[in-house]
């Protein structure tokens, strides 16, 4: 969400005559777009400030460095007062306001703070997406959250559960596949929550809305992320089956294993209930891969707990998984409780982390021998390679004189690497373009 955001500052900025440059050095401004969810995430941003002021005293201070994203919205104050040579600050839902920051920033040579949930919505004052995403481009649909998991900042940096209305996202789908895109990504942190205005003055479910995509011509593919098991509705499920272009690739995070941590978590889903999700998809839609996020070290968890986590990833098998310490997010429930030490947290991620990856690695040999679709997306890494994604979103790289950029071929998958796969044309002949 962080990439596409950034797109769109770079919008909005554009008719006050601001290009995007490949590096800090000499530019008129900086933008680093934040993110809060771990702590470490925090702490980076405060480490690549310093390097920028040291950038901006080179320069004569004309530099203008701003700091936006959920590390503004949650310490805006604190940035002022741990780095001062900082111009702006500006939360998730105030991007729209820049230029107005900006002139102010200029007009008073003072630091400038915006980290209010204004009552106008930002997408009916963000212009239309100017910058080309590529072929493959992602379309914030929802923001926000209202279920306030007790772990989780969300609720508080990016505030409350809002989606956008149908026809604008579809309007922004339109104009992206005109632009170039073939894939699109669906982006929310609970994306399946999508209830918008449709066109028709009802309540678009996400279900909805990707049938409407699906007619879009020449938009192949369509994804969606980041889904909560508690909204994963049956008509949602059965869209796997039903629309061709959703890929069979889910990511759908769990957190753990046991029932007892997900209560603490205030998850409001069962480990069973994720169980019977990843059963029904997969019984509509026997090829899909399943993604998921865990946490391990949320306040409470014994090694018992820990151990209904390793044997929910067993049973279920990732494609892929990301995993993560619990890290005490200020002004969350569980920051406040009494902490699993960092020897214990670690341990257990450890031996998380090994399962995933022997699942991961597993899956990616799985599809060896495979002949599938790949969607180019152009050069690849080395000279005379080209990318592509396949179904599951694994990056391909294969040998072709041309880069067949939006176009879909079968590709024979020969080697999996760790992150990647290697493959070879079967025939050239595009399946869609
Ligand atoms: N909405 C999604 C859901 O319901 O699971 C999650 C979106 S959250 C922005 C992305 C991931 O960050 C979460 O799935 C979780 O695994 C991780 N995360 C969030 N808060 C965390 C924390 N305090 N410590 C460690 N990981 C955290
Ligand atoms: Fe955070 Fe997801 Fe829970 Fe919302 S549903 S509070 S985004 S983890």
């Amino acid at each position: 969400m962080n990439v596409y955001d950034s797109a769109r500052m770079a919008d909005v900025l554009a008719p006050l005559g601001y290009v995007t440059v490949d590096t800090p050095d000499g530019a008129d401004m900086v933008i680093m777009n934040t993110c809060h969810i771990r702590e470490r995430a925090e702490e980076k941003v405060f480490s690549a400030l310093g390097r920028l002021r040291d950038l901006k005293v080179a320069g004569g201070n004309r530099m203008m460095i701003a700091v936006t994203g959920c590390v503004a919205q949650a310490e805006g104050e604190v940035i002022l007062e741990r780095a001062p040579y900082v111009d702006l600050v500006v939360g998730p839902q105030a991007y729209h306001r820049l230029p107005e920051l900006i002139a102010r920033a200029h007009r008073t040579q003072k630091s400038v703070l915006d980290t209010d949930f204004p009552a106008d919505q930002k997408f009916d004052f963000l212009p239309a997406a100017a910058a080309p995403q590529g072929v493959i481009a992602n379309l914030t649909i929802q923001e926000g959250c209202d279920k306030f998991c007790s772990f989780c900042v969300v609720p508080y940096t990016r505030g409350a559960e809002t989606s956008r209305p149908a026809a604008s996202i579809l309007a922004e789908a339109r104009r992206m596949v005109l632009s170039g895109a073939r894939e699109i990504a669906l982006l929310g942190q609970n994306v399946n929550a999508y209830h918008g205005e449709g066109p028709d003055g009802g309540t678009w479910t996400l279900a909805r809305l990707l049938r409407e995509l699906e007619k879009i011509p020449n938009l192949h593919r369509l994804r969606y992320t980041t889904s909560h098991p508690g909204d994963m509705t049956e008509e949602l499920m059965v869209a796997h089956r039903d629309n061709p272009a959703l890929m069979p690739f889910l990511h759908l995070p769990v957190q753990s294993g046991s029932d007892k941590i997900l209560a603490a978590m205030n998850r409001k889903h069962k480990a069973d209930d994720f169980r019977r999700i990843i059963a029904r998809l997969r019984d509509l839609r026997p090829d899909i891969a399943f993604t998921s996020d865990f946490i391990v070290g949320q306040p409470g968890e014994t090694e018992q707990d820990f151990q209904a986590t390793m044997a929910l990833v067993r049973e279920t098998g990732f494609a892929l998984a990301y995993s993560f310490n619990y890290s005490p997010r200020p002004g969350t429930p569980a920051a406040a409780l009494p902490q699993i030490p960092d020897d214990v947290k670690n341990a257990r991620l450890y031996e998380l982390q090994a399962e995933l990856r022997r699942q991961q690695d597993e899956f990616n040999l799985s599809t060896v021998g495979l002949t599938t679709p790949v969607l180019f997306t152009g050069a690849g890494r080395k000279p005379g390679q080209i990318a592509g994604r396949t179904i599951y979103a694994q990056p391909i790289n294969i040998q072709h004189p041309t880069p067949l950029a939006g176009e879909i071929h079968h590709v024979k998958i020969t080697h999996a690497n760790p992150n990647s796969l290697l493959g070879i044309l079967q025939k050239q002949e595009s399946l869609a373009a």
